[in-house]
């Protein structure tokens, strides 16, 4: 039998898409996931205040804005889908 224990060789480690689509935990793909969301996050940031639903679960989470409706609805768990929470 071949050695089939050793996977990912081909992967491309400390890649955020080897982290994300093949749930790679080691180190270099960690950093570069975070590496990723932080510039994400920036990038949201960089958007028009206006633009973000605000008040709503989808701006704190989806755009990661942090004011205060955001904050709220998210605390609240109100969003216009019907989620269980
Ligand atoms: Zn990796
Ligand atoms: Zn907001």
């Amino acid at each position: 039998m071949a050695a089939s224990g050793i996977r990912g060789g081909g992967r491309n480690h400390g890649t955020a898409s080897a982290y994300n689509n093949y749930g790679c935990r080691c180190e270099p793909c960690r950093e570069a996931a975070s590496a990723a969301r932080r510039a994400w996050v920036i990038s949201l940031q960089d958007r028009l205040f206006a633009e973000v639903p605000h008040g709503t679960a989808s701006g704190y989470r989806n755009w990661g804005c942090r004011c205060e409706p955001c904050s709220a609805a998210r605390a609240g768990g109100r969003d216009r889908g019907r989620e269980a929470s």
